[in-house]
C-alpha cells in the first residue's frame, strides 16, 4: 500500500473543494481558515497528540500562532519531511502547467501558500532572513521543493528593490 502524504491528500481536497479554500495571504475575511486548519488538524494527527492538548483555539490553528515552541518545531519539521517525501510529480501536478513563480503577477497558490506558512512561523525564531533561508534549505532535502524556494526568494529580492515598499510576506 502507497503512503499517504497529507500535503498531497490536501491538495486534492483543494482541488476538488475549492470554493472553501481561500490561499490569499492577506485575507482578513477568512484567514485562510480551511487550509490551515487542515495542516494542523492533519499534522497532530499524525503525531498522535490530542486537539484539546494542544491548547489551541479552534479558527486560529495558523503554524504561526502555536505557542506551545515544541510542538510547533513538531510540526513544522513533519511538514518539511512531507515536502521532502513528494516525486516530481506530485510537485508538478501542485505547480500546474503555470507556476506561481513564472508569472508576473502575485497569484494564490498551494504550494506557495505552504512554504510561507512555515516561512511565516519559522520568521519570529531568526533575527535574520538568511539564518531563516539556511535552516528552510538545510531541512529541505528534496530538489524540487528548493528550486521552487529559490524561484520564490529571487523573486523576493527582485520586488523589494524594484518597488515601493512591501510586507514581509513574497
Ligand atoms: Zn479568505
Amino acid at each position: 500500500m502507497k503512503k499517504t502524504n497529507f500535503i498531497l491528500d490536501t491538495f486534492f481536497d483543494y482541488k476538488k473543494n475549492k470554493q472553501q479554500y481561500c490561499l490569499w495571504r492577506w485575507c482578513s475575511t477568512c484567514g485562510n481558515m480551511r487550509i490551515r486548519n487542515e495542516l494542523f488538524i492533519r499534522s497532530i494527527t499524525e503525531l498522535e497528540i490530542k486537539f484539546e492538548e494542544t491548547g489551541m483555539k479552534k479558527n486560529s490553528l495558523s503554524l504561526f500562532n502555536i505557542r506551545d515552541i515544541n510542538l510547533q518545531t513538531q510540526i513544522i519539521e513533519l511538514i518539511l519531511k512531507k515536502l521532502n517525501e513528494l516525486n516530481n510529480e506530485e510537485i508538478e501536478l501542485m505547480l500546474s502547467s503555470r507556476p506561481f513563480y513564472n508569472l508576473d503577477i502575485n497569484k494564490d497558490d498551494f504550494l506557495k501558500f505552504i512554504i510561507m506558512e512555515l516561512y511565516e512561523s519559522l520568521y519570529q525564531r531568526f533575527s535574520r532572513r538568511e539564518e531563516l533561508l539556511k535552516y528552510l534549505y538545510k531541512n529541505l532535502t528534496n530538489e524540487k521543493i528548493k528550486y521552487v524556494m529559490t524561484k520564490m526568494n529571487t523573486k523576493f529580492i527582485n520586488d523589494q528593490n524594484s518597488q515601493q515598499p512591501i510586507t514581509n510576506n513574497v
